[in-house]
């Protein structure tokens, strides 16, 4: 156990549980140290008891936070965002310990994420409705926009900080209680997130933090009347399954899954820049991000210049404990992410993929897998076809533009793309052909709090942040009086 670790409770409706860090008899399980393999703490698991109070509390809750004016809901949120901020250093030392990503990271995504409680709190007081042209003297003809009602937020371990402020920032700012359920790898981030916002007043039984085996809890979330939108962030084998779930009593659902996000680098860029980028978006959270550039297609003038300079930068970067300032690069998240890597690289190699670089675990404690580039693997490989969620870039040269658009967009999947051009000309045909929810045009940043983050095809749909996250937890009413 880590003493610099906090207790790891549940919140049901407004009361943290059990109040003294034990589990009280509940189901249990241990929180690991991905960089140490070291247990941290105890987490203590919902039970069904547990689970229908938290469900109670939000349908008892929800006429009360309805109730209040976005501009009182906006001010807590607000004081939420400014409490994360004060915590900053503390929240970025959990989530580093927990998830594994550098503490630069683990900074840089607790002030991004209280942005997006700040950026909500403004935004609640835009949920606009109209008035129609009228039609018949003295009838008035209105159109409301209502909360839609309890969500139940599932959120990963990827982003421990940002994706539950993600999910509670649209559903509170929109008058939605929320029961949230984030990864059991990462609990004490969330729970930090959940502090801040009770810290600032938010009113008891409108969120609830629970945690379990997570079909279970799913299920029997899913299976309430009283809960009306689903919100998922993860694979899309399982947003199949709440789906699934959600259809049965017609909740509505935001979907952000999987990606395998093409690179098209064409040959006018200037090649060492492209590369710094791509290094340091690739190994990002030691790519273990939706959004990370996965499938490089690289014009074939520039094709060897490009593989030499990944595989060197990929060779030089600093791995380790994300607590040590100078590492650039932390562990993978859990123990099964090591099994993940080792089963798509053995085929990558039965395939005749190239190492350029890596391809391996790296020996010693926690769970640390070697940057890794490769190239020249050909479609039928399965890690040109899964996305690999770990620290590896796969670089395939091209010559001809539509065929290029032909491979990016292959797959299944439609979250993000990037390409690196100066011609204008090709930044509009690419605009118009990939199909993908976000394009980075010279750029690997696509997430800001008010633009929308979501995806396309089986990459879900729906979008989080921008004015379409708090549409999302909105519905519609006309009203008609004469
Ligand atoms: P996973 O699919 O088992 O879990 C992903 C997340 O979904 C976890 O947070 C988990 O708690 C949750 N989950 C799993 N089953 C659930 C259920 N029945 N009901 C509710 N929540 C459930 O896989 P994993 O090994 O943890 O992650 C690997 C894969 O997940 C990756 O390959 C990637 O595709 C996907 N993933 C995507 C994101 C993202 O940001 N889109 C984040 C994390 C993981």
């Amino acid at each position: 156990m880590s003493h610099d670790y906090p207790h790891l409770k549940l919140l049901i409706g407004g009361e943290w549980t059990p109040p003294h860090g034990q589990s009280d008899g509940r189901e249990h399980e241990p929180v690991m140290n991905p960089a140490s393999g070291v247990c941290l703490g105890v987490l203590p698991h919902a039970s069904k008891a547990d689970l229908d109070r938290a469900l109670d509390a939000a349908e008892k809750a929800f006429p009360v936070w309805r109730g209040m004016s976005p501009q009182d809901r906006g001010k807590i949120l607000k004081r939420a965002a400014d409490l994360m901020h004060e915590r900053a250093e503390h929240i970025a030392r959990i989530a580093t310990i927990e998830e594994g990503k550098t503490i630069h990271e683990a900074r840089m995504e607790t002030h991004i994420s209280a942005d997006t409680l700040e950026w909500y709190a403004e935004e609640g007081r835009r949920a606009y409705g109209r008035v129609l042209p009228q039609r018949t003297p003295g009838v008035r003809m209105t159109v409301m926009r209502e909360p839609v009602g309890p969500v139940a937020a599932f959120a990963p371990w990827n982003f421990p900080v940002g994706n539950p402020c993600r999910k509670l920032g649209a559903a509170l700012a929109a008058g939605c209680p929320c029961i949230m359920k984030p990864a059991e790898q990462t609990p004490a981030s969330a729970l930090e997130v959940a502090r801040a916002l009770m810290d600032a007043g938010l009113p008891k039984g409108v969120m609830s933090i629970v945690f379990g085996v997570p079909s279970q809890v799913s299920t029997h979330l899913l299976a309430s009347p009283v809960i009306r939108k689903v919100s998922f962030t993860g694979s899309t084998r399982i947003g199949k399954q709440l789906m699934k779930l959600a259809a049965d009593g017609m909740k509505r659902t935001t979907m952000e899954l999987g990606g395998h996000a093409p690179v098209i680098v064409f040959d006018d860029v200037d090649v060492e820049h492209v590369l710094d980028l791509s290094a340091a978006a690739k190994f990002r959270n030691a790519g273990q991000v939706c959004v990370s550039p996965t499938r490089y297609y690289v014009h074939e003038k520039i094709y060897k210049q490009f593989v030499d300079g990944f595989a060197a930068r990929a060779r030089d970067w600093p791995v380790g404990d994300g607590l040590i300032e100078a590492n650039k690069m932390g562990p993978l998240a859990h123990s099964l992410r090591l099994n993940a890597m080792e089963e798509l690289l053995t085929d990558a190699r039965k395939h005749g993929a190239h190492f350029d670089a890596g391809g391996s675990r790296i020996p010693g404690p926690g769970y640390f897998w070697e940057p890794t580039v490769l190239s020249e693997a050909p479609n039928e490989a399965r890690i040109m076809n899964e996305e690999p969620f770990g620290p590896v870039a796969i670089i395939n040269p091209f010559s001809d533009f539509d065929a290029v658009i032909k491979q990016a967009n292959r797959l299944p999947y439609g979250l993000a793309a990037y390409a690196f051009t100066r011609s204008n000309r090709t930044v509009n045909l690419l605009g118009e052909q990939i199909e993908a929810g976000m394009i980075g045009i010279n750029s690997y940043l696509i997430s800001v709090r008010d633009s929308p983050f979501g995806g396309v095809k089986e990459s879900g749909h729906g979008s989080e942040e921008g004015m379409e996250g708090l549409e999302a937890c909105l519905v519609t009413k006309f009203v008609t009086e004469s």
